[in-house]
């Protein structure tokens, strides 16, 4: 096992790969921005260092000055948790010629995964149902608007290296089609310096819903069931929920069966999701994250599976601590993503916590590294915090929601809990009865 772990990340996140690693007696190095001296993930960890300046490009996306924290404090693994560098197969890369393991895939899989157009073709031959699309990359726009017309309207224009629903471009007509290839260009080279797109067919009203899985070095592979992440704004999941309300026990099985056959075939390594939008029935692929997923708690909650710890042992060439036949699914969890935001404008609200009171209480759990006194920096994401409930089922679950909600105090910064307080008390949204549009259409009729 390993010695000594460099978190290469900051927040809440930082602190659950912290927490995981000191229960297994690792020694763990936060490395942190001059924004982030006073942080909690760098109070806790056992050593610290500066990697640079606020702006993440000078500092958390820094790989010479994160590699050097490394060689530096004598760490013998990384883990990048999720955002930042955990995507990035060259810094798996340059990590391994370091003599460093990096906690997560290789760098081959995150490569293939990395661009949309070549997971799509990966996962499609190892058996997982895809959106119907284009033949991969649209050279031109007669090639699009032939794609187009043979998948019928809408369709939806996606950038090839996209993430946080960026370069993404709607065409509900062969009217829009010109447009939307042009800017889903634009958009993505501009955000990704790539602007290779493909077409997707629109399915109008699906919900989300990914496949939690994580594999060893020897072969095995299991699945740990689905989260359900159909309440979205602008594309950002919100509030998740595991098991979901819309499969029905066959249709878990079979999709759950479906994936772990087809990341066995693939010789995945590591912690990765699988995510599909789903309607009348059917599974549509849509990308799969080869990292830690910020929902992964909901999992956790349900499968009494410790995902971090896990993806910890995989990585120092264990075995997985369970089989397939181990994991059984008992009782209802969500996570509601907190951010420092206005709760109707959403715009970000940095600054000073003047008081905070954490909810606390049977099957609740808030993962934060937030305190009294701390100032949220300007400079980054801004979700403080993910309280997560778990209950028997997922009605007295969302009664736990509930009363964790009325507990929970952040004065000094505007937060979105009273967007949550008034969500738990929709009757649409307490029959399970949504979709990925149905948030930010119940957000503008409240507006
Ligand atoms: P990103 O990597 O930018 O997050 P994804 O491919 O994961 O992009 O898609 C993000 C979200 O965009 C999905 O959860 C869904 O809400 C929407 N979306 C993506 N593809 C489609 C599609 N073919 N039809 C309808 N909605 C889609």
């Amino acid at each position: 096992m390993f010695k000594k772990v460099l978190i290469a990340n900051r927040g809440e996140i930082a602190l659950r790969i912290h927490r995981a690693c000191k229960e297994m007696g690792i020694a763990t190095v936060a490395v942190h921005s001059t924004a982030d001296e006073n942080a909690m993930h760098v109070r806790l960890a056992d050593e610290s260092v500066c990697v640079g300046p606020p702006a993440p490009k000078d500092s958390y996306l820094d790989i010479p000055a994160i590699i050097s924290a490394a060689e530096i404090t004598g760490a013998d693994a990384i883990h990048p948790g999720y955002g930042f560098l955990s995507e990035n197969a060259r810094f798996a890369d340059i990590i391994e010629a370091h003599n460093i393991t990096f906690i997560g895939p290789r760098a081959e899989h995150i490569r293939v995964m990395g661009d949309k157009i070549a997971a799509k073709e990966a996962v499609g031959k190892a058996g997982i149902p895809l959106v119907p699309g284009s033949k991969g990359e649209l050279k031109s726009i007669d090639e699009a608007r032939a794609a187009a017309e043979k998948i019928g309207y809408p369709v939806l224009v996606k950038a090839a290296s996209g993430g946080g629903g960026r370069g993404m471009k709607l065409a509900p007509t062969a009217n829009d089609i010109e447009e939307a290839v042009s800017t889903a260009k634009t958009e993505s080279k501009a955000a990704f310096g790539d602007d290779a797109v493909y077409l997707e067919k629109y399915l109008t009203l699906p919900r989300h819903i990914e496949i939690q899985i994580i594999a060893d070095a020897h072969g095995n592979v299991v699945q740990l069931g689905e989260r359900d992440c159909s309440l979205q704004r602008r594309h950002q999941k919100v509030l998740e929920e595991a098991l979901s309300p819309a499969l029905t026990n066959d249709e878990r099985v079979k999709i759950g069966e479906t994936v772990r056959k087809a990341i066995e075939s693939l010789g995945y390594l590591g912690a990765g999701t699988i995510e599909f939008l789903y309607e009348n029935g059917e599974f549509y692929f849509i990308e799969m994250n080869t990292r830690l997923q910020v929902e992964h708690p909901i999992t956790e909650q349900v499968t009494n599976i410790d995902i971090v710890r896990e993806q910890i042992n995989v990585a120092a060439g264990n075995k997985l601590s369970f089989t397939q036949d181990d994991i059984s699914f008992h009782g209802h969890s969500m996570e509601c993503r907190i951010n420092a935001e206005h709760p109707k404008t959403f715009a970000p609200s940095p600054g000073k916590i003047t008081s905070f009171h954490a909810p606390g209480g049977p099957g609740v759990r808030f993962d934060s590294a937030i305190y009294t006194g701390y100032s949220i920096p300007p400079y980054y994401d801004s979700m403080i915090g993910k309280l997560v409930v778990w209950a028997d089922n997922r009605e007295l679950c969302i009664a736990r929601l509930r009363r964790a909600l009325s507990e929970m105090a952040i004065a000094g910064i505007e937060t979105t809990i009273p967007l949550f307080i008034d969500l738990v008390e929709n009757p649409q949204f307490q029959a399970g009865d949504y979709n990925i549009h149905w948030l930010e259409k119940w957000l503008a009729e409240k507006a």
